[in-house]
């Protein structure tokens, strides 16, 4: 059967390998499998959003309401912006994936970071725009500029902080820089971990109402998945002007949002002691991971996310590493295919940390 030629040209994106799947390949009890590959909250969420799931589960027969008018209402409120600048997606994968397609054509030209989340590029090859990207590992705004003039792209993808690095530009950097890009060129600022960044540093807080209230050509965007702990709701969000949601809204697909994730989602943003003592946790565990690459004269990048990269000299392998680690039960993301020798580590619990510093000294 031939397939639209288009589709020769795609790349598919690499998920973190699950559970079930460890269990599969190497026979591992799942107990004994600790996955600090995704990002994941080690918390899970809040309890109250656990009871409210399972109080309306039971009640499924009926179409979501497709206005989320609750959500909508309650994460304007939180972001202090209007309903009307808020669109929510399965994801904000979803929402990368709409703005995408409404404003690049096959002739668009994307402008992203060397190394930065995957999913930028991977959409970018559906509609077949060309991705320009930086040689810098870290954003470095005055090369983003430079590209910027050379090639008039279509739309810019500021990861702030960045994924898979975990390094974060100042807020006021991000200001500066948008105020020089035309209005026709889409700014997107990908807040994914805003929150680890703000809690651990004032100076990186991004702002969604300030963002949209001095420009037209911006969007943010924000997501449940990470610090709020509900990366199997599929719940993300865009923030902002009214005709750059409108537009992205002539391509969401009715009821893209399950009544689940919806009362999840709602239920998660009354929670904020819930996410203050995840983010709490987040920073103290991860001063021993920082202790952990001092000891062991690793290279790592300092973290505004709940992850840490550790970067690896000649004599190590992070591929080698991550496949030992593997085979053991630990799940942490290989940074190879990002041109890196480094692993990525999701930051844990106390006792899912402490068991990686015990297996890492069998792999090494
Ligand atoms: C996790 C992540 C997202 C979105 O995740 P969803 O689960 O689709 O909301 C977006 N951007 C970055 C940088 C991420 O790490």
């Amino acid at each position: 059967m031939t397939f639209n030629s288009k589709l020769d040209n795609i790349n598919v994106y690499e998920a973190g390998k699950p559970i079930e799947l460890v269990v599969r390949e190497f026979g591992i009890d799942s107990k004994n499998i600790v996955k600090l590959a995704s990002n994941e909250n080690p918390r899970g969420c809040s309890p109250k959003v656990s009871e409210k799931v399972s109080s309306i589960v039971e009640n499924m027969a009926l179409y979501p309401d497709d206005s989320m008018y609750e959500l909508k209402d309650k994460l304007s409120s939180f972001y202090n912006v209007k309903n009307n600048n808020t669109i929510i997606g399965a994801g904000s994968d979803q929402i990368i994936e709409f703005i995408m397609h409404a404003k690049a054509s096959s002739k668009a030209k994307i402008l992203i970071n060397s190394v930065t989340f995957a999913m930028y590029e991977i959409y970018a090859s559906h509609v077949g725009a060309e991705v320009i990207k930086t040689s810098s590992v870290s954003h470095d705004l005055d090369e983003f500029y430079e590209l910027y003039k050379e090639n008039n792209p279509e739309i810019i993808f500021l990861c702030v902080p960045n994924n898979p690095t975990g390094d974060c530009l100042d807020s006021k950097e991000v200001y500066e820089f948008i105020e020089k890009i035309d209005n026709d060129t889409l700014v997107v600022v990908d807040g994914a971990y805003m929150e680890y960044a703000k809690f651990k540093d004032d100076k990186k807080n991004i702002e969604p109402s300030v963002l949209i209230e001095k420009f037209d050509n911006v969007i943010y965007l924000g997501t449940f998945s990470k610090a709020y702990g509900l990366g199997g709701m599929r719940v993300g969000y865009g923030i902002s002007n009214n005709e750059i949601i409108n537009n992205l809204y002539k391509l969401r697909p009715p009821f893209n949002i399950t009544t689940l994730s919806l009362a999840a989602a709602i239920e998660a943003l009354d929670d904020k002691s819930f996410v203050d003592e995840s983010l709490s946790l987040c920073f103290s565990e991860m001063k021993k991971y920082e202790l952990f690459a001092q000891q062991n004269n690793f290279e790592f990048i300092s973290s505004y996310t709940n992850f840490i990269t550790l970067i690896f000299d000649q004599d190590r392998d992070s591929s080698k590493i991550s496949d030992e680690l593997l085979k053991l039960g630990m799940i942490v993301r290989n940074l190879k295919g990002y041109g890196l020798n480094a692993i990525r580590v999701t930051i844990g619990t106390v006792s899912q940390n402490d068991r990686f510093f015990e297996l890492f000294e069998k792999v090494d």
